[in-house]
């Protein structure tokens, strides 16, 4: 972003204008919808000017822009239709000490005008920096289309009866006062009777609000998926949206946290894994804490919820404590590291399950059937089997597998940073130690990434 939106104050300042002409003017269309003064330096004014300056809508001096003529000016327009003069009057401005935009030309001005959807109070600034002025215009005309033309009164209106507002407790109790604001009772009272029927709809809706029951919090543990924030489910996503506090682990990726409602309390849990930052028993307390006061909390783990992520110890802290707790699944690693090799993790003919084991479980290095896992044909993927791989590698070996079986370790799954280390059982130790993975990764045992995709890996990478 070369450009940083803020809205400028401008009440009861200076805005002034060095130019006649056309583009005068169409700046001037949108300079007059504020409330600063505004002034013209033009020698040889357009018409509408006259007009203008004899609604005192603005102030018109008929020569050219010089030196003092911009002092205390909040901003300043050079709408010459001429380099040169638009240069000189530029210096001038600055030197009075006024920010300069010069039209159509982006790189000698200080600030751009965004085009704008004006409700005012509310307004909606676009800007692509100059580059794509259509596409500006088409984001303008689809807002214009979208947004209900009395917004702007509802919002003045709204804002007037903010003080009776602070009845409601902070948070979820106000937020949900004010939606149903905005997007019902408002619109349909000024439907009813027009804006007078506005104010009396505010005081029925707010007595409403305050003599409905505390609010409940609730919690939803919800899979994050595997990194890449595309593979979000619209459920997590619109639980992102509304929640009031997120309390994710270490895995789930900053891309994903971004899309929690800005006003979100954010903590980090810090579980990455086997070993953990936070102790499971505190999570547990947090989520009931934050509930209990009423808040909507999203739990949001790494993959999908039900895979190695704890959920049945913190559903039964919320069952416990009488909080409702729903679960939205989320892709799990296994599903894009598969994707990510271009293998399905189920084949006819070859294997008809598939295993999810994981490396590590309280006790330390987890024990599975290995006598199966050990047969031919078998297909798992390993989750936490970084540090135990060694440990797996040795039983599948005793039980009597076969040390050419594929496997394949992939690194970072969906995300932009994606690994594939294709290997065999074999081989499995020292390829781990040796490959220096530091991101989250799961490894497939008897599955070997596709051939064309084999190509894309790097020479060094491709062990
Ligand atoms: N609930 C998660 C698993 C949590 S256990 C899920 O369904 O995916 C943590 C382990 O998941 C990591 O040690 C790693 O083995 C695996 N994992 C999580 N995200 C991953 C990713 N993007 N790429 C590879 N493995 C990942």
């Amino acid at each position: 972003m070369d450009h940083f939106p803020v809205f400028v104050a401008v009440a009861g300042r200076r805005i002034v204008l060095s130019g006649g002409g056309e583009a005068a003017l169409a700046k001037l269309r949108i300079i007059l919808k504020t409330t600063a003064h505004v002034s013209v330096f033009a020698a040889d004014p357009h018409a509408d000017l006259h007009r203008l300056a004899a609604e005192r809508r603005i102030t018109l001096v008929r020569r050219p822009l010089d030196h003092g003529d911009a002092l205390c000016a909040a901003l300043f327009y050079a709408a010459n239709e001429d380099d040169a003069e638009d240069a000189r009057v530029a210096a001038i401005a600055r030197a009075d000490g006024a920010r300069v935009n010069i039209v159509d030309n982006l790189g000698d001005s200080d600030f751009i005008t965004p085009a704008i959807v004006d409700r005012d109070p509310v307004t909606v600034a676009i800007g692509t920096e100059g580059a794509a002025p259509v596409l500006a215009r088409a984001i303008k005309a689809d807002l214009e289309e979208r947004l209900p033309k009395d917004l702007g009164v509802l919002a003045r209106i709204g804002k007037s009866f903010r003080h009776a507002v602070d009845i409601l407790p902070m948070g979820r109790k106000r937020r949900s006062f004010w939606s149903d604001f905005y997007f019902n009772d408002g619109p349909a009272a000024i439907e009813r009777g027009g804006p007078e029927a506005i104010l009396p709809a505010l005081g029925d809706l707010l007595d409403r609000h305050v003599t409905a029951g505390q609010t409940s919090g609730r919690v939803d543990l919800v899979g994050a998926g595997p990194g890449d924030p595309d593979l979000l489910t619209l459920k997590a996503r619109k639980a992102l949206d509304t929640a009031d506090v997120v309390i994710h682990d270490r895995l789930v990726t900053k891309d994903i946290l971004e899309l929690a409602r800005r006003e979100a309390l954010v903590i980090d849990a810090g579980k990455e894994g086997f070993g953990s930052a936070m102790a499971q028993d505190d999570i547990d307390a947090l989520i009931v804490e934050h509930a209990r006061a009423g808040a909507h909390v999203v739990r949001l783990k790494a993959g999908d919820p039900t895979v190695f992520g704890r959920l049945d110890e913190e559903l039964a802290a919320c069952e416990a404590a009488g909080i409702p707790a729903r679960i939205i699944p989320g892709i799990t690693a296994a599903s894009a590291a598969a994707a990510g090799i271009g293998q399905s993790l189920t084949r006819r003919g070859r294997n008809s399950a598939v295993r999810f084991v994981t490396g590590h479980d309280t006790k330390g290095y987890a024990d599975h059937d290995w006598k199966t896992l050990a047969a031919p044909g078998q297909v798992a993927a390993i989750y936490m089997g970084k540090r135990a791989a060694r440990f797996i590698q040795g039983r599948l070996l005793m039980h009597g597998a076969d040390p050419a079986t594929p496997v394949t370790i992939i690194e970072n799954a969906s995300r932009t940073d994606q690994r594939i280390i294709a290997t065999t059982l074999g081989n499995l130790e020292p390829t781990m130690s040796g490959s220096d993975i530091t991101g989250p990764a799961v490894t497939f045992l008897g599955l070997a990434p596709r051939e064309a995709l084999a190509i894309d890996i790097p020479e060094q990478e491709a062990i």
